[in-house]
């Protein structure tokens, strides 16, 4: 219901023609048409993210506090700005950007200081504005000079006049809006910085166009509208919002309406579950076939940590997602997992034997204390010690399951390896572990970090399980599963 409603405003925003828009366009007397961020400062208001201090002044050169710049960047992500009780002892609940504060430290975009207290009021320095942008769009920002770095690289800052950076010094309202506005929008860059290199269907559900936007929120026009079932390039996303391009014009979608698979013009696009076709002779038929499903991490145990994103939520996420494909095929599926919850490496390897699992595959993802290292890989076990004694099956599973991987999102192919890990070991049934990507790496971040992206490595995943039973097991009675996804056999690989 909750879709329908989004699709509901954003066809109705698209019927209004631009002149006629009910909120004025901002007309600032200190913001000229000669001011160095007349553009930035328009585009940002235009938005919602940012106001003047009254209908006719912007005041530029006034500095920017905390407390401002929390509010701006929480806009920009389209926050829950409502006002709220934090845990600052100086930001309450009457504070006009408290909303903003409790949800942006709640993202670990923003903190406060060791005394309990955050300082609204005070003033932001470049140094802490970079590593501020850089936490919300999720660029490298270990620390003020890889922050400030990622900036200059991007196009979206420069050096002060005495060449460096200039982290202490204070930000003006007029440079912190040239900074947020190219960050949202790399049109406003100065260096073209942005590769549209990630393929996605527009999927609208209900057969309607798809809104292109200025930006990334519904108050920004409409400069194109997309037939759904298009493909699109996206390049990087803000917040929920796409930044993507469709026939050479660029622009903001909401990431929901991006799939990985193709739609169908057909309201009801889901193919008619398969029927248990008849098992090879010796065979149990597949509708005995148990595929365990295992998210990484849970509970007390996050996983790995970076830029906001928590492995053990987006784990869960991916077996979910895994899990639903199951329902239209004779193969079952179980999750050791469905919530957040901590489940031991010992118990999941249990888990299998207990629900007679078949074979069994864990979710999890990368990191590395550098931001460059990347890609997927995929781990079985074959040790002669080990308590698993299905080496060969894993070795096969495990390279279906990469392969898959590969396909779904095309990153670096950090192959198949051989690892000592708890839940391959101490499992009765073969096993495998999947390193979708790396949570510390942008570009891997950039398709695991989204709805669409996920999805398809989740498809990737179940068609690497249909994969192993048609090839290592020779079951020919595996192909008609294929057509629920409109996928046909990988070709044989081990
Ligand atoms: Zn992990």
């Amino acid at each position: 219901m909750k879709k329908l409603a989004v699709c509901l405003t954003l066809s109705l925003a698209a019927l209004v023609p631009f002149g006629q828009d009910s909120k004025a366009a901002a007309n600032f007397t200190d913001v000229g048409t000669t001011h160095r961020a007349q553009a930035e400062i328009y585009y940002l208001v235009e938005g919602g993210i940012t106001s003047g201090v009254s209908e006719t002044r912007f005041v530029p050169e006034q500095q920017v506090t905390r407390g401002q710049a929390a509010a701006m960047l929480g806009r920009t992500l389209n926050l829950n700005g409502e006002q709220r009780l934090t845990n600052f002892k100086d930001v309450g609940k009457n504070n006009f950007a408290s909303g903003y504060i409790k949800q942006l430290v709640d993202k670990k975009i923003i903190s406060g200081y060791p005394d309990g207290s955050f300082k609204p009021d005070k003033t932001l320095s470049r140094g802490e504005m970079a590593v501020l942008i850089g936490r919300t769009f999720e660029y490298q920002s270990s620390s003020v000079s890889v922050a400030a770095s990622s900036l200059m690289k991007k196009g979206i800052a420069s050096g002060v006049a005495d060449g460096s950076f200039g982290e202490t010094q204070t930000i003006k309202r007029g440079d912190f809006a040239v900074f947020l506005a190219r960050s949202i929008n790399a049109d406003f860059r100065t260096a073209d910085t942005e590769k549209f290199d990630h393929d996605f269907y527009v999927d609208t559900k209900d057969g309607s166009k798809l809104n292109l936007r200025t930006g990334p929120n519904t108050s920004y026009p409409s400069i194109a509208s997309i037939p759904s079932g298009k493909i699109v390039s996206l390049a990087y996303s803000v917040g929920d919002w796409a930044y993507i391009t469709s026939d050479n014009v660029k622009g903001f979608v909401h990431s929901a309406y991006l799939q990985g698979d193709k739609p169908s013009d057909k309201p009801d696009p889901t193919p008619p579950p398969v029927v248990d076709p008849t098992p090879p002779p010796g065979k149990k038929p597949l509708s005995d076939i148990t595929v365990v499903i295992d998210a990484g991490h849970g509970g007390w145990d996050p996983g790995a940590t970076a830029n906001g994103y928590i492995e053990k939520n987006l784990t869960l996420n991916v077996a979910k997602k895994m899990e639903k494909y199951y329902a239209k095929v004779p193969m079952k599926a179980k999750m050791t997992r469905t919530s957040d919850t901590y489940i031991s490496l010992d118990a999941r390897g249990d888990y299998a034997s207990k629900v007679k699992g078949d074979i069994f595959v864990s979710i999890h993802i990368n990191s590395h204390t550098g931001s460059s290292a990347n890609g997927t890989e995929t781990y079985y076990y074959t040790r002669s010690a080990a308590v698993n004694p299905n080496v060969s099956q894993s070795k096969a599973l495990a390279t279906y399951v990469q392969n898959r991987q590969l396909e779904a999102w095309g990153l670096t192919d950090r192959g198949v390896k051989i690892m000592n890990l708890a839940v391959l070991r101490q499992n009765t049934v073969p096993a495998v572990l999947a390193e979708l990507g790396f949570i510390t790496n942008k570009k891997d971040m950039g398709i695991m970090g989204t709805e669409a992206g996920r999805e398809k490595m989740a498809k990737g995943l179940f068609l690497a399980t249909l994969d192993y039973y048609y090839y290592y097991e020779n079951r020919k009675d595996v192909l008609p599963l294929y057509s629920t996804v409109n996928a046909t056999p990988s070709g044989k690989l081990h």
